[in-house]
Order: structure tokens, then C-alpha cells, then sequence
């Protein structure tokens, strides 16, 4: 008898878990390939940086999710190459042949060719840049407590975040929410909320592709949790003791041992080979140039989606990196080859954009669903709901929902755990 279909997907990220669920009914036989054993919520990484929640409640196993829909196999491993001649992917230890390849294989952060950065700002992409982030934040505040020198203090106590993207907004926030009230009563020789928490974005507003009325409010809530808001400054430099900022001829050092990065992204590695393996376009950050179906030029039987796709046919400018865009191609490309296979054609894809929230605090956010923009209360509860919602667990989603309401009700984050690395030598 003739084999099924293979269908291989490379990422159980957002794109990828859905492309898997989209074919569930159909005639094929789906891998799904990662180097990791879980789908990762990205959009709650900054709650485990800052103490909210644990890693558990924002990762699910892939082979869990998976496990009741049988023509989908779970394989976990690095894709290192693609041999598109005879559609192979090259493990890291082994291969994989495919009739109809996904690749959904995300991006990473980027450092503007100063990779040197990473070491002393980390950026938030991993369970394991999370929990950094945590050490680094909480280890602060801890070596600020045992600092004679007032110099040294200030510095400890200053907390830079660079980027003024959701993330970047939502980590500022958070620190600021921290400082002020978290650890109000937790330490005996500092005050936290003499924290200083400057957020350095290099348009002229956060969060610059809401509407202005929106980064304003974003701002005026920062501001209200003690954070700095920096627009137009571009960093130029990064060392142990201090971060460089240049706003038009003024340059500023500001001393601090706590820098966490939010400022860029580039395509996986995966993007490059597949472009010189197939000679289709990447773009300035390295994401694949897509076809109006996806599929890469040439290559009807491979497509890419998600943050890695570089998508602008009835756009004109890229689509964003977020969650819904990926969720969406996932499921297009799942009905498109169940299409194929019964030989039919379907339509280009198009993205619905049901619109974009960020939070800034506790109960407060803004929200842009195009035909309204609202801020506050009801963009939190917004928030909150949407996020519940797409969490793929019922477990986490029930986790998820008690702490937050423990933590609106108490100011509390119980998972502020220092972890990794021995914390001591740090302590000067
Ligand atoms: C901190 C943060 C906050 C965010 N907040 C929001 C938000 O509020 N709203 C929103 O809509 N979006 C948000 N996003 C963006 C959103 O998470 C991404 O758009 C989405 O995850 C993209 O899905 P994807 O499937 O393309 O990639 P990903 O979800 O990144 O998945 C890629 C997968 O590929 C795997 N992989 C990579 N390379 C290989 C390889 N060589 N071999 C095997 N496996 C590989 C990875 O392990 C990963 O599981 C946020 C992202 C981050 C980092």
C-alpha cells in the first residue's frame, strides 16, 4: 500500500502546533520536529522574568498536546540543513524525508552586529532567557541591600530596559511594579522603590506601531510605576557598569549592572539555508520571502511561516512577528495542502488582523483593534482574556488565572525565585 502523505514541520511553535491541529483530519502523515519538547507561550515570557509565573505554567509538551491525534508523531531534534533536491532535512543527527516540508522555525534576538551585548543584555525568547532575567532582577536588589558605596547602590538599583515594544513596555512595567510594591516590606537597608528603571526606545514614542493617543498612555502609565520613559536614544554602548545612550548630540552613561534587551529580532538559521538552498530572497533580518501562498519561489512543496516568513503581497509592509499572523498561516497552509491533495486550488493568504494589546502594569493596558482604541481597565481585562484563551492547556489556563488573581489581590509574585548560576560572586 502507498504511504500517506508526510508532512514535515520543523517548529511546534505557534505556526507549527497549528499547522499540526489544521491537518488533523487530513489523509497525510505529520511530523512535528523541535529541539525543544515544548510549545512555548512567548507572549507570557516576561511574567517568569519578573516573578509572576513559573516556566511550567507558560510551556506545554508538544507530545502532550499532541497525543490523541494519531497522524501526528512528536520528534524532538535540531533541522541543520534542508536538501530540497530530495527533500530531505538534515538533523543534527540524523534526517527526515518529506513530501510537504513547514518551516516554522521562529526567530531570535539580534544584537545590531554587536553580539558582544548578549553577555550583559540578555533578551527574553527561552524559558531559559526568562529565568535569567529573574536572576538578574531579583540578584539586583539583593547585592543593592549589602552596598556600602553609594555609587555602587545607585548602580544596582538601576534597571535599563532597551526597546519600547510590547516587551519592552511590559518588562519596564513589570520592574516598576517590582520595585514600588512587590518588595515594599522585603528589604531592611534599601528602599526599592528608589529603583530607577529607564526605558530607551529609539523612535520618539513607545510602542510605535499603536496609534500616538495609545503610546501616550503607555507612557503616562510607565510613568506612574516610576519608570523613565528615553525616546529618540539610540545605544551605543554596553559594558559591565553602564549603558551609552545617544539622543541627537547629547551622550548620557547611565551607571547600572542591569540591562535587559528588547530591541531586536532576526530570522532563525533555518532562514539562510533554506535560501541558499532554494536561491529565494531573505530579507534585512534574514526572514524567507514568501510566495502569495507561502510557499517559497520554485518550491510549492516547501512553505514558511510565521515570525521566520517574510510576508507583504497585499500588505506592502511585512507583516508583524506575532502570534496571530503565525496561528493564521499555520492553518492556511494545513487547508492548502489538504486542497492540493484533492486537487483543488485555493486563494492567497490573507492575514485578518483582529487588532494588538499590550500591558503596562497591573490593570492596566492598551488596546488597538483598529476600528477602536481603548486603554485602561477594560484593555487589561481584554488582555487577560485573550491570553487565557490561547494558553494551550486547560492545566495552565487554570494555573495562569489563579496567580494572576492572587497576584491583583496581594501585589504579590510568588515565583520569585533566583536560580542558575551561583549568585554569590556577584555579590561584591
Ligand atoms: C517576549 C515575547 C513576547 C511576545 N509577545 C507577543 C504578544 O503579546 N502577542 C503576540 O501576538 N505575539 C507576541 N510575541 C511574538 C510571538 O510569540 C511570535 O510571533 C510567535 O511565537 C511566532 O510563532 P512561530 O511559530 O513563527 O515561532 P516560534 O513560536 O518562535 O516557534 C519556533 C519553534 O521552532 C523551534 N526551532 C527553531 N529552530 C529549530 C531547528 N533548527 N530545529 C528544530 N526546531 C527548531 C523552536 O524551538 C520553537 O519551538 C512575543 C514574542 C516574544 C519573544
Amino acid at each position: 500500500m502507498e504511504k500517506p502523505h508526510h508532512v514535515v514541520i520543523i517548529g511546534g511553535g505557534f505556526g507549527g502546533l497549528y499547522a499540526a491541529k489544521s491537518l488533523k483530519r487530513a489523509p497525510v502523515r505529520v511530523t512535528v520536529l523541535d529541539r525543544r519538547n515544548f510549545h512555548l507561550f512567548q507572549p507570557l515570557l516576561y511574567q517568569v522574568a519578573t516573578g509572576t509565573l513559573s516556566p511550567a505554567n507558560i510551556a506545554a509538551p508538544l507530545r502532550a498536546i499532541l497525543k490523541r491525534q494519531e497522524n501526528v508523531r512528536v520528534l524532538l531534534g535540531e533541522a541543520i540543513d534542508i536538501d530540497v533536491s530530495n527533500r530531505r532535512v538534515v538533523l543534527s543527527d540524523g534526517e527526515l524525508s518529506y513530501d510537504t516540508l513547514i518551516v516554522a522555525a521562529g526567530v531570535r534576538h539580534h544584537y545590531f552586529g554587536r553580539d558582544e551585548w548578549e553577555r550583559l543584555a540578555p533578551g527574553l525568547k527561552t524559558i531559559e532567557d526568562a529565568t535569567e532575567m529573574r536572576r538578574r532582577i531579583l540578584l539586583a536588589f539583593e547585592a543593592a541591600e549589602r552596598e556600602g558605596d553609594p555609587g555602587e547602590l545607585r548602580a544596582w538599583l538601576t534597571f535599563v530596559v532597551v526597546g519600547g515594544g510590547p516587551t519592552g513596555v511590559e518588562l519596564a512595567g513589570a520592574v516598576g511594579e517590582i520595585a514600588r510594591h512587590t518588595l515594599k516590606h522585603d528589604f531592611r537597608a534599601i528602599n526599592p522603590a528608589d529603583a530607577r528603571i529607564v526605558l530607551v526606545e529609539g523612535m520618539d514614542r513607545v510602542l510605535p506601531p499603536y496609534p500616538p493617543t495609545l503610546s501616550a498612555r503607555a507612557e503616562a502609565g510607565l510613568n506612574r510605576l516610576g519608570v523613565t520613559v528615553q525616546t529618540g536614544a539610540m545605544v551605543t554602548d554596553i559594558d559591565a557598569d553602564a549603558v551609552t545612550i545617544r539622543c541627537g548630540e547629547r551622550r548620557e552613561r547611565i551607571p547600572t549592572r542591569t540591562v535587559l534587551w528588547a530591541a531586536g529580532v532576526q530570522a532563525s538559521t533555518l532562514g539562510g539555508v533554506l535560501a541558499s538552498a532554494t536561491g529565494a530572497a531573505v530579507d534585512r533580518v534574514g526572514r524567507v520571502v514568501v510566495e502569495p501562498d507561502l510557499s517559497v519561489a520554485a518550491h510549492p512543496e516547501v512553505f514558511v511561516i510565521g515570525d521566520l516568513a517574510h510576508f507583504s503581497h497585499h500588505t506592502g509592509t511585512p507583516l508583524p512577528g506575532v502570534a496571530p499572523v503565525a496561528m493564521q498561516q499555520g492553518r492556511y497552509v494545513a487547508t492548502l495542502i489538504m486542497r492540493r491533495l484533492r486537487g483543488e486550488t485555493m486563494p492567497p493568504f490573507r492575514y485578518r488582523d483582529y487588532g494588538s494589546m499590550a500591558t503596562i502594569g497591573r490593570a492596566e493596558a492598551v488596546a488597538d483593534l483598529g476600528w477602536v482604541q481603548f486603554s485602561g481597565f477594560f484593555a487589561w481585562l481584554a488582555w487577560l482574556f485573550i491570553h487565557l484563551i490561547h494558553l494551550v492547556q486547560f492545566q495552565n489556563r487554570l494555573l495562569v488565572l489563579i496567580q494572576w488573581a492572587w497576584n491583583y489581590f496581594t501585589w504579590n509574585r510568588y515565583a520569585r525565585l533566583i536560580t542558575g548560576k551561583n549568585p554569590l560572586p556577584l555579590l561584591r
